[in-house]
């Protein structure tokens, strides 16, 4: 197969490469041994986590779901129960994780379309202490919502959900995989949301470009514990400097520009609402994501379409099951390929 190029890639945002200036500090990074503490380019990332999002230590991982899983692991013992969204990335996506490996039990419940359990359904699920129940003890949240258009849920609702949380003695951890596109949207600070939680993982190698990582940060305790269950999970990494290097840059300056993706993104939405046989309301669209679906009428499948794009476009979205379609922009994403997206999926929907 040959190379996919992220400028014709609207898959996800995960599909961006490093920026050339990422790939120049990934060359000249200094390095040392991360497991002994000593790569001078980590710390300093990990330090850079943990003030931009107002917590006392950060933890450099491999990904997203290994953060929020070294997350669950250290909040929750086995036995323990933790509150979630049906549709969360940390109950659907993550391989069961929380309770393969874990024994963490979960207690899915529903989210309204954007992403939020309303607080009252988590309060009637915090459980009485009694010897037949499981112990509740961790709330997870998501922002933005990655299975609600990509949602950006307003600080008012982790307010009220730490304030609740910690009345009943549970912690807070929130998967903000892309919640640097959720403050970008709502124009606040990341400390706005994240003040009100007990730990934070923000992925590098979504839309900020880096090629791999996550960060997880939390309290000075809470992160000694959790880098203890990164070496026992295998992620604990050596000369980690150079993957880190472009992650200083990810948070730095990538963090900074993702308004130009949002206002991509709803280019994107308008477009496809005028073509017949498209259904989306753009107004759903507050980030980086854009899922819109076929019609019924319409007579070609999601798969049809998206190997049209692919082999007479070269152009690549994702489907999502039924009738369901995505397409998210990211840094490599400009107008005129937007354009150009538009056109093909009118083009093809017209010989329908
Ligand atoms: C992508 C994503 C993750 C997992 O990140 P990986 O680095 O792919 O493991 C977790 N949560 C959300 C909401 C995500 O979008």
């Amino acid at each position: 197969m040959s190379t996919i190029h992220p400028a014709t890639d609207f898959r996800s945002d995960t599909v961006t490469w490093p920026t050339p200036t990422m790939v120049e500090a990934m060359a000249t990074a200094e390095l040392g041994d991360d497991v002994y503490g000593e790569d001078p380019t980590v710390n300093e990332l990990e330090a850079l986590a943990a003030n931009l999002l107002g917590k006392e230590a950060g933890l450099f991982v491999t990904s997203g779901t290994q953060g929020n899983l070294i997350a669950a692991l250290t909040h929750a013992q086995r036995g323990d129960e933790a509150i979630l969204g049906e549709d969360a990335h940390t109950f659907c996506w993550e391989a069961g994780g929380i309770a393969v490996l874990g024994g963490i039990t979960t207690r899915p419940l529903p989210t309204d379309s954007r992403g939020r359990i309303a607080i009252d359904q988590i309060k009637s699920a915090i459980r009485v202490d009694n010897p037949h129940l499981p112990h509740s003890q961790l709330i997870l949240l998501e922002n933005s919502s990655g299975g609600n258009n990509g949602a950006a849920i307003e600080p008012d609702y982790f307010a009220a959900i730490g304030t609740l949380a910690h009345e009943h003695h549970l912690k807070v951890h929130l998967d903000g995989a892309r919640l640097f596109n959720a403050v970008t949207a709502l124009g606040v600070e990341p400390t706005d949301i994240t003040a009100h939680v007990d730990s934070v993982s923000v992925c590098l190698s979504k839309g900020l470009c880096a090629p791999v990582g996550s960060l997880l940060v939390g309290s000075e305790a809470f992160i000694h514990q959790a880098r203890r269950h990164r070496k026992l999970l295998g992620g604990g990494m050596r000369q980690a400097g150079g993957l880190a290097a472009a992650g200083i840059i990810a948070l730095k300056t990538m963090s900074q520009r993702l308004q130009s993706d949002h206002d991509n993104a709803q280019a994107l939405a308008q477009g496809l609402a005028t073509i017949p046989g498209i259904e989306i309301d753009p107004a759903v669209v507050e980030t980086n994501m854009v899922f819109f679906d076929l019609a019924e009428g319409i007579a070609i499948s999601p798969e049809a379409l998206i190997k049209a794009l692919k082999l007479e476009y070269g152009l690549y979205i994702g489907g999502y099951g039924d009738r369901r379609l995505r397409a998210v922009t990211h840094y490599w994403i400009k107008p005129p390929q937007v354009e150009r997206l538009i056109a093909a999926i009118g083009t093809i929907l017209r010989r329908h």
